[in-house]
């Protein structure tokens, strides 16, 4: 038993109608190597980390062999990319099965990076190392702070050089996710299969994310209904860490309410809402300040997509769709206040909490403040910290919120646990991701990733390990460029 790797895979994806995949096996890969691998995510998945870095079991991580009870498979799927519809589908990963953890929860893994596909179109199916391992970096980051987001679990590289701007090693990332349900995959279903594949897709994601309305009369409305409720959850997290996804076509929005799709995303620095790091977001469609709007129009695409079966009748179907959406406002901005609020340590609500937000945001903007440093000087009362906090706005400002602070029950000190547990003390900042990924892919150095990893484990611990890592950069590497 010892020597099992674990995998224990059901695979009820492949049960779907046979228009929704192209089963088909990866594709070999010279000489797999592992780069990381993520120990309490495979722990917690039920599979052995000795086992998993022994030869076969990389190699199946790098797809040249498959795991007993595997069934690999590419997803079809659409998506609006910046805004125009296009027949997608995994071009370069590979959905293994779904592993059954100890816990009985059921999750994909995936290869990301595996080959071509019956939907690469142009593209080589393969993976870059650096990108690879950013996934890894910014998701595992991601889930550190709370964020419901797919995890990594390993990155092996492959042996071969790929071509990018310049030429690449090929690096393949192991990912795990509720499940890869995605907007995306029911506009597939909606422009292309049968109206009994609808329903068998809504009632399959009712079953695998939100049994609990399964049985709800309109069982379908339910589902659009729980689906805007975990987005609108999930964007304000965003918002509240000041995450940018940077390419939020509905292909990488998922039904789970996970984050997917680390390609072109950053941590704002500076904070101005307009901040897009993308290099092929030349409108700044998915500029932070965006975020929500986009969230909701592509929930609204999702909507359209369940309009057979919301009801019968067009008319009232189209209205209840709208109905749902026009919640999700509603829904982003408790969250947003409710987190804004604890980042400042607030537990009550009062009516003018949200100018009092509303006004150090515009502060922080005027005088172009670190956005995650400056909750964090706040939280520490190192107001020393910063220019930001010797002008005059500032210290107006915190007259007020002094006064807000006092007018409730809490004590000083439950406000700072609150502010502790709320702002985190580092995030994944541009140049150390860089710096990182610069000392593993030019120079196979991964201590560097896996020091930054390290810290990023805890974000909220404020260890004096993090201090360094929560300095700005001594030349800002702005604007800094991400791709996809
Ligand atoms: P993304 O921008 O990552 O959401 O990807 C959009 C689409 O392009 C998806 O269908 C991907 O599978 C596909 N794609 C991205 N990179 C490649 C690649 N190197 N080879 C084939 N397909 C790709
Ligand atoms: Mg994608
Ligand atoms: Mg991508």
């Amino acid at each position: 038993i010892a020597n099992k790797i674990g995998w224990n895979f059901d695979n009820s994806y492949s049960r779907l109608p046979e228009s929704m995949f192209t089963k088909l096996n990866p594709n070999p890969v010279r000489s797999p190597k592992l780069i990381i691998l993520n120990h309490p995510l495979a722990v917690s998945l039920g599979l052995n980390e000795n086992a998993l870095q022994r030869d076969d079991a990389v190699a199946m991580l790098a797809g040249n062999q498959v795991p007993e009870g595997a069934t690999p498979l590419a997803q079809a799927y659409a998506g609006h990319q910046f805004g125009h519809f296009n027949m997608l589908g995994d071009g370069r990963a590979l959905l293994l099965g779904e592993q059954i953890t100890p816990l009985g929860k059921r999750v994909d893994i995936q290869l990301k990076g595996s080959g071509r596909t019956p939907y690469s179109r142009r593209g080589d199916g393969r993976a870059a190392l650096g990108p690879m391992l950013r996934e890894y970096i910014i998701s595992e980051a991601m889930h550190a702070l709370g964020i419901a987001t797919t995890r990594s679990l390993a990155v092996v590289t492959t042996g071969e050089a790929i071509i990018r701007e310049t030429e690449q090693p090929g690096a393949i990332l192991t990912r795990v996710a509720a499940s890869h349900l995605r907007v995306g995959t029911f506009q597939y279903v909606s422009a292309w299969g049968t109206s009994q594949d609808l329903r068998t897709l809504a009632d399959y994601t009712l079953e695998r994310h939100y049994p609990e309305v399964a049985n709800d009369e309109n069982r379908y409305l339910s589902l659009l209904q729980e689906v805007i409720k975990r987005q609108a959850k999930l964007i304000a997290q965003w918002q509240l860490v000041g995450f940018i996804h940077g390419v939020m076509n509905t292909d990488n929005m998922t039904l789970s309410g996970e984050t997917i799709d680390y390609g072109p995303c950053a941590f704002m620095d500076t904070y101005n809402p307009e901040t897009v790091f993308s290099s092929i977001d030349m409108q700044g469609r998915y500029a932070y300040v965006n975020q929500p709007h986009i969230a909701a129009w592509n929930l609204a695409r999702f909507a359209e997509t369940l309009l057979p079966l919301l009801h019968d009748n067009r008319e009232q179907a189209v209205q209840l769709a709208e109905d749902a959406i026009s919640d999700f406002a509603n829904m982003f901005r408790h969250h947003w206040l409710t987190g804004m609020r604890a980042k400042l340590g607030i537990f009550n609500e009062e009516p003018q909490d949200e100018s009092l937000i509303e006004d150090l945001l515009k502060i922080m903007q005027k005088h172009r403040a670190d956005y995650t440093n400056t909750f964090r000087a706040l939280t520490l009362n190192k107001l020393e910290d910063a220019d930001l906090f010797s002008t005059a706005d500032f210290t107006q400002w915190n007259k007020q919120w002094q006064a807000r602070l006092d007018r409730q029950q809490e004590s000083e000190a439950s406000s700072h646990q609150l502010m502790r547990s709320s702002n985190p003390a580092i995030i994944p900042r541009n140049y150390r991701v860089e710096e990182a990924l610069e000392a593993a892919v030019e120079r196979e150095d991964y201590r560097v990733m896996e020091k930054l990893l390290e810290v990023l484990s805890d974000p909220y611990a404020y260890s004096t390990e993090q201090e360094v890592y929560s300095t700005l950069p001594e030349e800002p590497t702005c604007p800094y460029r991400t791709f996809c």
